[in-house]
């Protein structure tokens, strides 16, 4: 059955189109099984019916022609209560429904399956069998279940690819086609898509059609004698040292680069008006198919052969290509997983907004993105990543969904959500050198996350009183190689003048987990858990030292420095790492230089630390809560896995009683706590967080006039009230909708996420 299984994913998966994917799974179903029916129903959302889309044994004009309303028949049955219905007499079923253009009579017996996706009825798969003795036996219902829930990503991904290309699955015309994701940044971009993708990856080559033939084929030839040379040459190099067997693994080789095999085909495919790429892809992933699908082991693993051919061909012929790659005027950068190098090839000014297809809200790549104020969705899983390129793109950075194709109308409500946006940022504006205070008089600092020398820029004018998270890891992300001790003095001392007098917090490198260094690769089976922050710069010290002699050095004459310890789950990492702060500092100033001791701070980011902040507050001076993390290990949820990203709740009661406890018990001891999660950039965060008394407030500089205006809007008790409320609830969803609640009522729904029922007000607004 295994192997069954995993040939028929194989082959599925490589299918050109979702017509043809279907196709294989009946056939291939019906085979496996030897039944005399199988076909594969396809709930349209356009019409809510189920389309018989492919069949094998019922007649073949009645594809694309047979459909049932949403809880029809057997098969609306299957759908509706979403688990497999068998049945020896289909006919004498209350719900049986009878097609006469399927020939349908003839058979008696009825398995059905749902196929699900993410928690979506996307069709039922059904086998049928004309003796009405025989039942399917549970060895078979159990395979028609597996094979469903194998290949329901797999029609997921087929499905979306039909639609973004235009087509329902009836075959019309579709506009305004939406995938779904995961908030990344807020805000709306309306521009063009340029997928960008990782180099000699066959898997990432985008869909394009040949723009000049002669010129995709003389290129492809180039490249295949480019390959003959190299494999050329490195048989006679390695000729004396190996046996005559193993050379003749480049005959092989040479042999699948011959005019009559792989080049051919490809060739073909090219004057299919396919470009080069795009016919190499489709010829190889064949190639592949075929070869993996094959019963003899030592056949089965040529596969990797041609794997390996493909990918120096492509390399060849992707040679100068991603410089050369052009970003138009409204740029939505498109990529299976984004990375902040790709960002910043983008010209300036060109990129409005960003798509990720990894990835979650709390992935770094994000946050990186709130900073620089550009509308992000991360996390479409099921999107054709590669149909996008060149294509009018839609973000919703707000309700984490992508358009393409959009409909003029929908344009026009998404123009006007814009333009609204922009309008009431600007009004904004007028507040930057206002203090941060409620109307009865509280006062507490808002500060700012940085990375990038633009945050900087953005903070200033935003009205930033000083940097409340430095993430020092994102100058060394953009770097081939870990920055001199020099060229991090730099960094540190545009960050520090930037903001003196103010204080400007610079968090000690926290790389692991999902922050890789291209040149610093830490390969773990379970990376959040794994070698993170400052576990790695106190097995490092060489690191470690040389990061904070660079800082110390950088804020000579400034002395607005603060240093934070992130991901401490032990005092005696506190230990540890002041001893190191300390000799450093006695180092720096024996050399000559005129500094002063900088405050040191943890980052409580781990839940041991909430039950030890008397314990850390008596050894620092000052605490600050790292709630994205705090969020994740508290709930067990990765933040960039998308699949649970609707479990990652900042709002979930134990993280708002956590956070509670960490301000009480860090004032018990007369010790500043601050918050430089997301959390804080979140206007009704913002408000909880000011009820619990936290001192400072660090968010992406984009949030930052937001919250400031909440803030000035209201008075303390009142904030204090609602945390008391919200703190006798248990759903995070009702806590949610109890601040929204509270912060309309206070007149900020417009800082709420729009809401689509508004839309033809907003297509009439912006049409007059
Ligand atoms: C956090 O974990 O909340 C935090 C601010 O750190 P980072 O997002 O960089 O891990
Ligand atoms: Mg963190």
């Amino acid at each position: 059955m295994l192997s069954i299984l995993r040939s028929l994913v194989q082959e599925v998966n490589s299918a050109r189109d979702l017509k043809e994917a279907l196709d294989i799974i009946v056939s291939r179903v019906q085979d496996a099984m030897g039944t005399e029916v199988c076909s594969v129903y396809l709930l349209d959302p356009a019409s809510n019916r189920y389309i018989l889309m492919a069949t094998q044994g019922l007649y073949k004009q009645s594809v694309g022609v047979v459909s049932l309303a949403y809880s029809e028949g057997l098969v609306g049955l299957v759908g509706s209560r979403e688990e497999p219905i068998n049945l020896e007499d289909a006919p004498s079923h209350p719900r049986y429904r009878y097609f006469p253009e399927t020939g349908e009579e003839r058979f008696r017996s009825f398995l059905g399956v749902p196929i699900i996706h993410h928690r979506r009825v996307l069709g039922v798969l059904v086998v049928q069998q004309r003796e009405s003795s025989r039942c399917f036996d549970e060895g078979e219902e159990a395979f028609l279940v597996t094979v469903s829930a194998q290949l329901a990503g797999v029609i997921a991904h087929s499905e979306a690819t039909g639609a973004i290309s235009g087509l329902s699955l009836t075959g019309e015309e579709t506009w305004d086609v939406c995938f779904n994701g995961v908030p990344g940044a807020p805000g709306v971009a309306i521009g063009t898509g340029v997928v960008v993708y990782p180099a000699a990856d066959l898997d990432a080559v985008p869909e394009k059609p040949a723009e000049d033939l002669e010129h995709e084929l003389a290129l492809f030839r180039s490249s295949v004698d480019s390959v003959r040379e190299d494999i050329e040459r490195v048989a006679n190099r390695l000729a004396s040292q190996l046996r005559s067997e193993e050379q003749a693994l480049f005959d092989v080789y040479l042999r699948m680069l011959g005019d009559e095999a792989l080049p051919g085909e490809v060739e073909n495919r090219i004057r299919e008006n396919v470009w080069a790429q795009g016919a190499l892809k489709q010829v190889v992933q064949q190639y592949i198919r075929h070869f993996e699908m094959m019963d003899d082991p030592y056949l089965r693993e040529r596969a990797v052969d041609i794997r390996d051919l493909g990918r120096r061909l492509l390399s060849y012929l992707q040679e100068g290509e991603q410089e050369t790659l052009e970003y138009p005027e409204n740029t939505v950068l498109v990529s299976e997983e984004l990375t902040p190098a790709m960002l910043g090839e983008v010209p300036k000014g060109r990129l409005v907004g960003l798509v990720s297809m990894k990835g979650s809200s709390n992935s770094h790549v994000a946050i990186l993105a709130r900073a620089m104020g550009v509308p992000t969705v991360m996390g479409l899983v099921d999107t054709p990543v590669n149909q996008l390129n060149g294509r009018e793109l839609v973000v919703d950075g707000f309700e984490g969904q992508i358009f393409a194709s959009p409909s003029t109308d929908l344009r026009a409500f998404y123009q006007a959500i814009y333009d609204e946006e922009n309008e009431l940022i600007r009004g904004l504006e007028a507040l930057r050198d206002l203090p941060c205070e409620t109307t009865d008089g509280h006062r507490i600092s808002l500060l700012v996350n940085t990375g990038l020398m633009t945050d900087v820029v953005r903070s200033l004018t935003h009205g930033a009183e000083g940097i409340g998270l430095y993430r020092t890891e994102v100058p060394f992300m953009i770097k081939e190689r870990f920055p001199s001790e020099q060229e991090q003095r730099e960094y540190y001392r545009e960050q520090l003048e930037a903001f003196a007098p103010n204080p400007v917090t610079m968090r000690t490198l926290d790389v692991g987990g999902d922050k890789a260094l291209s040149y610093f690769p830490i390969e773990e089976e379970n990376p959040f858990l794994g070698w993170r922050g400052i576990r790695v710069t106190l097995d490092h010290p060489e690191i470690f030292l040389v990061q904070v002699r660079a800082m110390l050095k950088a804020s000579e004459g400034l002395n607005n420095l603060q240093i934070m310890l992130p991901m401490i789950s032990n005092i005696s990492e506190v230990e540890e790492s002041l001893h190191l702060i300390y000799r450093v500092y006695h180092e720096v100033r024996e050399e000559g230089y005129d500094i002063r001791m900088p405050k040191v701070g943890v980052m409580v980011e781990i839940p041991a630390a909430i039950y030890q902040i008397r314990e850390l507050a008596e050894r620092v001076d000052f605490l600050s809560v790292g709630s994205n993390d705090l969020t994740q290990y508290l709930l067990a949820v990765d933040r960039n896995n998308p699949r649970v990203a609707q479990l990652y709740h900042s709002y979930h009661p134990a993280v708002l009683q956590a956070l509670v406890r960490v301000a009480q018990d860090a004032h018990s001891v007369g010790k500043p706590v601050g918050i430089c999660g997301e959390l804080a950039g979140d206007p009704g965060g913002a408000l909880l967080l000011m009820a619990m008394g936290y001192d400072s407030l660090s968010m992406n500089a984009a949030s930052l006039p937001k919250v400031k205006s909440v803030i000035r809007s209201v008075d303390r008790e009142w904030a204090i009230q609602l945390l008391e409320d919200v703190l006798l609830l248990d759903s995070p969803h009702v806590i949610k909708s109890c601040v929204d609640l509270a912060l309309r009522n206070a007149g900020f729904g417009r800082y709420l996420r729009p809401d689509r029922s508004s839309a033809a007000a907003l297509v009439e607004q912006a049409a007059s």
